[in-house]
């Protein structure tokens, strides 16, 4: 655990629940628990998800089965394979209270297993395309929404904007950062990600890009990195490794 991990923005709550909470694990006798990879897309509770599309009228892709491809329990032979549930994870919420509705549900999840600190990975533009409205306003509203749902399970996050690898990602990075310097650089972010399948490919300038913005901001930057067998990805690897 390092410094900046302890240094999470504090948003402790005093609330009722908060201080239940807290008196419940003291007498779990359970230990308080830091989870530092978490989408938040990805913990969100499958009812919660099937309430939400149902909310919102959203038409599962072509072929996709709810009870077979959302969840992943046994060995994928493939990132795409396991990047299934994905298909689905991008279609919500495009109402804005259904963003409350699944981040309250990903920290009461959080909750119930002692996490005490989430370093939660999200992607902006996907939000603000969903909600149709600026990626500043959707950084504004993650904020406000896990701000609050952890202010009311008495957890403290740090957020961890994810651009995916393609043709569009330097024009992406360059946008959530320009969507953060935009609100003042708020303290609620932490860092940046680059994530996606391997096998796509991205510009040549997003590196320097990540490095400039890790220079510039002082934001940590995470790299999902030799996940499907790409060996210049690994960060063991020199030539593949840049940050
Ligand atoms: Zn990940």
């Amino acid at each position: 655990m390092d410094q900046r991990q302890l240094d999470l923005p504090g948003i402790m709550g005093d609330t009722g629940l908060a201080d239940e909470l807290d008196e419940n694990r003291k007498g779990s006798g359970l230990c308080n628990r830091g989870e530092l990879h978490v989408h938040m897309n990805g913990a969100i509770p499958a009812l919660t998800i099937r309430e939400i599309l149902a909310d919102e009228e959203t038409v599962l892709p072509a072929g996709f089965e709810f009870e077979r491809d959302l969840v992943r329990t046994s060995p994928c032979q493939s990132l795409a394979e396991y990047l299934t549930p994905w298909q689905v994870l991008r279609l919500f919420p495009r109402k804005r209270e259904n963003l409350d509705r699944l981040t309250h549900a990903v920290f009461a999840g959080f909750a119930d297993n002692n996490v005490r600190f989430v370093e939660l990975r999200s992607s902006i533009l996907y939000l603000a395309s969903l909600q149709k409205c600026s990626p500043a306003q959707a950084l504004e509203r993650l904020i406000e929404s896990t701000g609050k749902a952890a202010q009311r399970y008495g957890i403290r996050r740090g957020l961890i904007l994810t651009v995916t690898r393609g043709d569009y990602s330097a024009v992406n990075l360059s946008t959530l950062l320009q969507a953060y310097s935009d609100l003042g650089e708020p303290k609620d972010v932490i860092g940046l990600d680059l994530a996606g399948d391997e096998e796509i490919g991205y510009p040549a300038e997003l590196p320097s890009l990540f490095q400039a913005a890790k220079d510039r901001f002082g934001l940590g930057v995470t790299i999902h990195a030799g996940e499907t067998g790409r060996v210049v990805n690994h960060p063991g690897f020199r030539g593949g490794c840049f940050v």
